[in-house]
């Protein structure tokens, strides 16, 4: 049978001895550390701030009747005011010393596997300057290879964080800093940022992708006429993404286009390489020439439409939740496919609550449709025409005047979209009149993250993963 355990941190321990009669002594020596002895520790303080949040730790364990340093499968520590129970397998396995993680590499020298699954811990509490208090914990069955001088220390701070994270993820509360848009919010809240600046300052870069990950759309001037420049611009966030249409691609009208972007016609809202299994999440359009009338670009927040779909018609809505749809681009020399609903939600169940809308992935876009392969009649005779009711309802919502962001991209423009949520379009442009050359290029979404949650630690302390808000802790 596994005990529970206890934790104490003795400052709360010392001042019990003077007022309960018959509480078991502190036995000093256990709360020696290399660092710090905590009872001169204790004298040395004064109450210093840390040690009043210490008494704050303490969890009483007379009922459980457990000392320090009995080993057990579970231990309690102190958080906040109330006891929590951990799992000495987690703190095992996400022990951070030398010989568990490389210090240079920062990778994991053992395997979760490794750990024997009778594994006990006893824990006690400890100081360490840099890190304040601590949880240390002395195995017993540690991993084969491990001597009894291994000891695994973790923070308060970081048990907290761990902690609420586990009840996040377990609650289903995601974090989105996206800002849903129409035309007239989009309008008031567009941002364009100088390329130098852009280039030179990380705090630029910054805003310019928190802007970029609220809103989907971000606009840069001044941008250098080059073929690299686009590259310059993806190669601040980081690698940029390699497709068949090159690591950077033209968008010019040319004579029997094996695409109809590379045509002088009016495309329709669309995302791009919806028939590849992770499509790109950022898009950049860099303008080298503008010299034909039109062929001003447009764009729709997909996120916004879908969720005023929900607020029109649950119905609609769920059918785009479900309808399966197929992309493809089937050439003599490449054939993707990919099927795909037009509405992902993330796979919690609360996330299909009305109030709770967490879109996953918006995917439109009909250039790239191939014909349907499910529910085309037979057992399924009303599918297809609900498909055709709720995508007719979604396309005009996407398109409606007062959702549509209109602009026409100047030398020296680049825009930079989100692929996976703004759709874009273009109209139609005279290319008789002049010339009008794209330039484009892709960046991932791991790559993209990546950095924002590089910048976010650096300048806020905090980023976001799987939708969870994390704080940097020591
Ligand atoms: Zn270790």
């Amino acid at each position: 049978m596994s005990l529970n355990l206890t934790t104490r941190l003795p400052p709360r321990a010392l001042l019990s001895q003077a007022t309960r009669a018959g509480h078991r002594s502190p036995r000093g020596a256990s709360y020696l550390t290399k660092d710090v002895p905590i009872r001169q520790f204790w004298r040395n303080s004064q109450r210093s701030a840390q040690a009043a949040q210490a008494e704050h730790l303490v969890h009483d364990a007379t009922n459980l009747g457990q000392l320090d340093g009995k080993p057990a499968k579970h231990v309690a520590v102190n958080i906040d005011g109330d006891p929590r129970i951990f799992d000495t397998v987690f703190l095992r396995d996400s022990c951070t010393c030398p010989r568990c993680v490389d210090p240079d590499s920062r990778q994991k020298l053992f395997q979760t596997s490794d750990i024997p699954q009778d594994l006990e811990g006893a824990c006690r509490t400890v100081v360490d300057r840099e890190k304040g208090w601590m949880v240390e914990v002395v195995w017993k069955n540690d991993i084969p290879g491990y001597g009894a001088e291994h000891r695994t220390r973790h923070s308060i701070d970081w048990l907290r964080r761990a902690l609420t994270t586990e009840l996040e993820l377990r609650g289903g509360v995601r974090s989105d800093e996206r800002v849903l848009w129409d035309r007239e919010k989009i309008t008031n809240n567009n941002k364009w940022v100088d390329y130098k600046d852009y280039m030179a300052e990380d705090e630029v870069l910054f805003d310019a992708l928190s802007h970029l990950n609220k809103y989907g759309l971000l606009f840069l001037k001044n941008v250098p006429e080059s073929e690299e420049s686009v590259v310059d611009i993806a190669g601040r966030i980081g690698t940029l993404k390699n497709t068949f249409y090159g690591r950077t691609w033209d968008v010019k009208s040319k004579p029997n286009a094996e695409n109809i972007a590379y045509t002088h016609q009016f495309l329709g809202l669309h995302m791009d390489l919806l028939y590849t299994s992770n499509p790109p999440h950022l898009q950049l359009l860099h303008s080298l020439r503008a010299r034909s009338p039109g062929g001003e670009s447009l764009f729709s927040d997909s996120f916004e439409a879908a969720h005023s779909l929900h607020h029109s018609s649950a119905f609609h809505f769920r059918t785009l939740c479900t309808f399966p749809v197929t992309y493809h681009y089937h050439h003599p020399t490449h054939h993707y496919h990919h099927t795909r609903p037009t509405i992902e939600l993330f796979a919690y169940p609360k996330y299909s609550e009305p109030t709770n809308l967490a879109i996953r992935h918006i995917n439109w876009s009909p250039p790239f449709q191939g014909p349907f392969e499910a529910r085309i009649g037979g057992e399924n005779q009303t599918a297809l025409r609900n498909y055709l009711a709720a995508a007719n309802a979604f396309e005009k919502l996407l398109s409606a005047e007062e959702n549509l962001y209109e602009y026409r991209l100047e030398e020296g423009d680049c825009v930079i979209f989100d692929n996976r949520r703004v759709l874009h379009a273009r109209r139609a442009f005279d290319a008789s009149k002049g010339e009008r050359w794209l330039k484009g290029a892709y960046v991932d979404d791991d790559v993209f993250f990546s950095k924002l949650r590089v910048l976010e630690e650096r300048y806020e302390g905090r980023w976001i993963a799987d939708g969870v808000v994390r704080h940097a802790v020591k």
